[in-house]
């Protein structure tokens, strides 16, 4: 029977005592420590186009978490050879929160997610009471049991015991070859518009918080108020609109938190959309985000569909004076 590891126990006994003994890392209760986790595949993209926009993806999350004092890490090993793929994250997550009890929460971000709101901060003072936040509708969840209720391409799990545990309960469907296939079919089965494929660790997920619900569910916080993660196809062509109109710090429809480009799989070579449309898209979410950091030093790009930049301001003999003027929720200018 599969399992990530030695099962910890007392994790939480263990990281209070740490932490107590390393008051280099005493926690701030209005700032907690988050550490943000994504990464790709060990080789190169069947695509060389793939590695590029693998690049600008990792050059967007480096500008969010330096302006916002996150950490970073960028993973491309496959650390269990059987949790390859999506499942990687499982045992990379479980990893990461044992080597680094300081932090307190773990972010997991995919590679093909972009920062849209480079000003918008997630209120984690509204997950006190909870261990996982994801995106996602519990109508949909609840009701509807789709495959889709929610998305695993951004999420946040709390450092503690009850995140280990759960790991444990998400993980027994990853395994590559038999498990994972055989898994594939019960989760078709059972979750609405889902198609035949191997389980996934989004349906898996969704699958397990649906049938042991009394479990898990009071500590999973769904949220929908603002895009943690958000579905590319309807927002990349808004941005102009959203130039025109509103500004970066709403992180919801009016100025999305998050364009993530499901199923644009441009590192490999199956893919469900066309992958013209794609890498344009995936250009402008990239420069929408850029100009929110560009503008910071006085540049913006010429359109959201061009890589060259163009100056905004006159040069100054006084920077530190217009300095004062700036800030990332200003990006109107473009
Ligand atoms: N991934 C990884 N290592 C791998 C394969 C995938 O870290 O060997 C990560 C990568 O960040 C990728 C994510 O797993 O973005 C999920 O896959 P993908 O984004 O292609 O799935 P989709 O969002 O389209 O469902
Ligand atoms: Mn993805």
């Amino acid at each position: 029977n599969y399992t990530l590891g030695l099962k910890v126990t007392n994790w939480d006994q263990h990281r209070r005592n740490w932490l107590s003994f390393n008051p280099g890392f005493s926690p701030d209760p209005n700032k907690p420590r988050i550490l943000l986790v994504t990464g790709s595949t060990p080789n190169p993209c069947e695509q060389p186009i793939g590695d590029h926009y693998l690049l600008k993806a990792t050059k967007n999350k480096i500008d969010y978490t330096r302006l916002h004092g996150i950490e970073i890490v960028y993973n491309m090993a496959h650390l269990d050879k059987e949790m390859s793929g999506y499942w990687t994250k499982l045992p990379l997550i479980r990893r990461l929160m044992l080597a680094h009890p300081e932090i307190e929460w773990i972010w997991w971000m995919d590679s093909d997610a972009i920062f849209t709101d480079m000003a918008f901060e997630i209120p984690m003072a509204r997950y006190d009471e909870h261990n996982l936040i994801i995106h996602g509708y519990p109508d949909l969840l609840f009701q509807q049991k789709s495959w889709i209720a929610l998305n695993t391409g951004s999420f946040l799990l709390r450092n503690c015991q009850w995140s280990l545990d759960f790991l444990d309960a998400w993980a027994p469907m990853g395994p590559k070859g038999a498990t994972r296939d055989e898994a594939g079919k019960i989760l078709t089965a059972n979750l609405e518009g889902r198609p035949d494929f191997e389980a996934d660790d989004q349906s898996a997920l969704i699958y397990l918080l649906l049938s042991q619900q009394d479990k898990w569910l009071d500590k999973v916080y769904i949220e929908s108020s603002y895009y943690l993660h958000g579905f590319w196809s309807g927002l990349v062509d808004k941005y102009e609109e959203m130039m025109q109109k509103y500004h970066p710090g709403l992180g919801d429809e009016r100025w999305p938190f998050v364009t993530h480009f499901v199923g644009c799989k441009l590192c490999s070579s199956f893919a469900d959309y066309p992958a013209e449309r794609c890498i344009s898209s995936m250009e402008r979410a990239f420069n929408f985000a850029d100009n929110q950091v560009l503008q910071l030093y006085g540049f913006a790009h010429k359109g959201l569909g061009s890589s060259k930049v163009k100056k905004i301001r006159k040069d100054t003999a006084n920077p530190l004076e217009v300095k004062e003027n700036l800030n990332l929720e200003a990006g109107l200018s473009f």
